[in-house]
């Protein structure tokens, strides 16, 4: 499986399922916790899914033919929406070491430029293997390391065997310079040819931008502008790179299409100049604490009416991809910062984990919330587990006790891809191999290592 040759249709590889996969069916007497504003939530509820859509949700709901599920014990919620994450990175999971030298930059830039395209594929499986396995439907694939068309490819590739939604934003081989554009004619080929690589409509592409570093990155922007495409750009995450939100307004290089990462040293007119383009912002808060950035400044996003999704960023720094982990940070953060035990409620971190997080990739109409109409992405959580015992409140108990470990049940676009606590349409041990082959590979190659890593 591991092996790269010629490009695979990924028409073809989509057909490679592993389970019969029921068309309709329906979960029976679940608590399920909507996160839509009108219908709240509902205890003993069905959610009735049919072609990969939420044909309904409500109490006792008829559905004849449609498979049953039973719910009971389970809380049934929107799947984690993830906005920020370099796939490519899950290789180097935890690799960020302990001096400057070693650090997550020296590390990535370095390792990064021996990649080979099969290592793109190889991460994205271990990555997509690893959201689906944590309850997250949706990843923001932010790839900074295209070094040639068939790096992009084999990434896609993952993706869409992995079934998971994902948008690819297509960035610069790691290490190149500033001056150098990306690979526009690529970029260009892809979104002309989208429909072979977006998976029925769950792949969608983007421009991973370097922000305006050069003349050449503002051309990537300005030729991302012309092919409809959105863009992502990391903005104040450094106390050095403050201004840097300042200045992309200044130049009008903010507005609706744009998702502005970390943002952490943004004054009062950086986050108004925010709010009123319309951009997003991203927040990875296990990669903004452990890398030295800064505390995460949610609750002002949020008060200046700004959509605000939440990120793993990178595995060499996060670790792991727990969303509920990151729900919590982000909380705890929030009420930390205030010095107030009520500043950011448990149902505000759950929202932005799922329908706020969806609303900042401008998904909010599709995804994010269990709404009749919607895509069929959602999770069901096992509370009979000695970590979530006593049932109390649903919000707070996803927000502080869950654990990816919990999640039973993950749909994607109606697709069952986790059913009684294990991945259902790929061989995790193999994928584990894969990883681990792949990453001796790189550390051969690379000759990277640091003074308190074995080998
Ligand atoms: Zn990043």
């Amino acid at each position: 499986m591991g092996a790269l040759g010629a490009a695979v249709p990924l028409r073809l590889a989509r057909s490679q399922a592993r389970v019969t996969q029921p068309t309709e069916f329906v979960i029976r007497n679940a608590y399920v916790l909507t996160m839509d504003g009108a219908l709240g939530d509902l205890p003993n509820a069905d959610v009735h899914v049919r072609n990969g859509a939420i044909a309904a949700v409500g109490r006792a709901l008829q559905a004849p033919g449609a498979e049953p599920i039973d719910g009971a014990g389970m809380l049934v919620l929107p799947g984690l929406v993830e906005t920020h994450w370099h796939i490519w990175g899950t290789l180097l999971r935890s690799l960020s070491g302990d001096r400057q030298e070693h650090g997550y930059f020296p590390t990535s830039r370095t390792v990064g430029t021996f990649y080979t395209a099969n290592d793109m594929y190889v991460a994205a499986r271990l990555a997509a293997a690893e959201a689906v396995n944590s309850g997250i439907t949706f990843v923001h694939d932010w790839c900074h390391n295209v070094r040639s068309p068939e790096f992009a490819e084999s990434d896609l590739r993952a993706l869409a065997e992995a079934g998971i939604r994902a948008r690819f934003s297509y960035g610069s081989p790691t290490g190149a310079s500033n001056d150098a554009p990306i690979d526009l004619a690529d970029l260009a080929r892809l979104q002309t040819r989208w429909k072979d690589y977006a998976n029925g409509g769950l792949l969608t592409l983007g421009l991973a931008w370097r922000g305006a570093a050069s003349e050449a990155s503002l051309r990537d922007r300005t030729r991302a502008v012309e092919l409809g495409l959105p863009i992502s750009v990391h903005a104040n995450n450094f106390k050095t790179s403050a201004g840097g939100i300042a200045a992309l307004a200044k130049a009008n290089l903010l507005d609706s299409r744009t998702q502005v990462i970390h943002a952490i040293w943004s004054t009062p007119e950086e986050i108004r100049a925010l709010a009123d383009s319309g951009s997003s912002v991203s927040v990875s808060p296990y990669t903004e604490l452990r890398i030295g950035f800064g505390m995460p400044i949610v609750a002002d996003f949020r008060a200046a009416g700004i959509e605000v999704g939440l990120s793993v960023d990178t595995p060499a720094l996060s670790g792991n991809a727990d969303m509920f982990a990151i729900m919590k940070a982000i909380q705890n953060i929030e009420n930390g910062r205030a010095t107030d035990e009520f500043k950011m409620t448990a149902r505000r971190a759950l929202e932005l984990g799922t329908i706020g997080g969806a609303r900042s990739m401008g998904l909010g109409d599709s995804i994010g919330s269990l709404v009749p109409g919607k895509r069929a992405d959602l999770i069901m959580v096992n509370t009979r587990m000695v970590n979530l015992a006593v049932v109390s409140e649903p919000a707070h108990l996803l927000v502080e006790a869950a654990q990816p470990a919990n999640v039973d049940t993950v749909v994607v676009d109606g697709k069952i891809l986790k059913r009684g606590g294990a991945l259902t349409q790929v061989d995790v041990g193999a994928i584990v191999d894969e990883a681990a082959a792949a990453y001796a590979a790189l550390h051969k190659r690379s000759g990277w290592t640091w003074p308190e890593s074995p080998g």
